[in-house]
């Protein structure tokens, strides 16, 4: 069983629920889905295809309780399933980051997925796929990254139209790096008593954004 991988290596989480925690990150290679503002173009193609053993061995290398495994689009890869499966078999708390194209029910039950759904602004709205909704649990996070007022609107739009903050433990709102103000979106979330975690991606602040950290 063999997964295209574009690097392994171990870091402090930059987003999510567990933001600076020390992590191991697995990110798979290749993505059907083209964000405009997408900050990981190097994997969408390339990458070294190793066998499952062989990915295992290296995470388990860094002593690490977190692992993620990210993208691309992880679920693009179908062997990404037993993968995941086999991290929480070794006890490892272990996280998906998923654009919100692909279907997230056959995920195993023990992963915490963190589901983007697309915002106008990323080019890519027209393919979440809100069948995605009701596979959504309470252990799981939904993530927005918004480019500008109108991505903000549409959020606040898609939160009451699935009732997103009572599905899953965390919402979280990103500003596009460079683009959006990090204030403003903080000031829009507090002026309407939003229900949602601001974050700034930490990794980006740390190490400007640097490949391999
Ligand atoms: S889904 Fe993720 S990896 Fe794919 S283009 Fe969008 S931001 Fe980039």
């Amino acid at each position: 069983m063999e997964l295209r991988i574009t690097e392994i290596f171990h870091s402090l989480q930059g987003e999510s629920r567990s933001v600076g925690v020390p992590t191991v990150f697995v990110r798979l290679t290749g993505c059907p889905q083209r964000c405009v503002w997408c900050d990981t173009e190097y994997a969408f193609q390339g990458g070294e295809k190793r066998s499952l053993d062989a990915i295992l061995e290296q995470v388990d290398g860094f002593s690490a309780r977190y692992v993620t495994v990210t993208g691309g689009e992880p679920l693009a890869q179908p062997n990404c399933l037993p993968l995941l499966t086999e991290l929480c078999d070794r006890g490892y708390q272990v996280s998906l980051e998923t654009g919100g194209a692909m279907d997230i029910a056959d995920v195993d039950e023990r992963v915490s997925v963190v589901m983007d759904l697309k915002a106008p602004g990323s080019g890519e709205q027209h393919n979440n796929r809100l069948e995605n909704i009701p596979h959504l649990r309470p252990h799981h996070q939904v993530k927005f990254v918004l480019a500008d007022r109108r991505d903000y609107d549409w959020a606040r739009f898609m939160l009451d139209q699935h009732n997103l903050t009572a599905r899953v433990s965390e919402v979280l709102f990103s500003p596009v790096h460079g683009q959006l103000p990090p204030g403003e979106l903080a000031d829009w979330i507090l002026a309407d008593r939003l229900p949602v975690r601001f974050q700034l991606q930490l990794h980006k602040l740390l190490w400007n954004d640097a490949r391999g950290r």
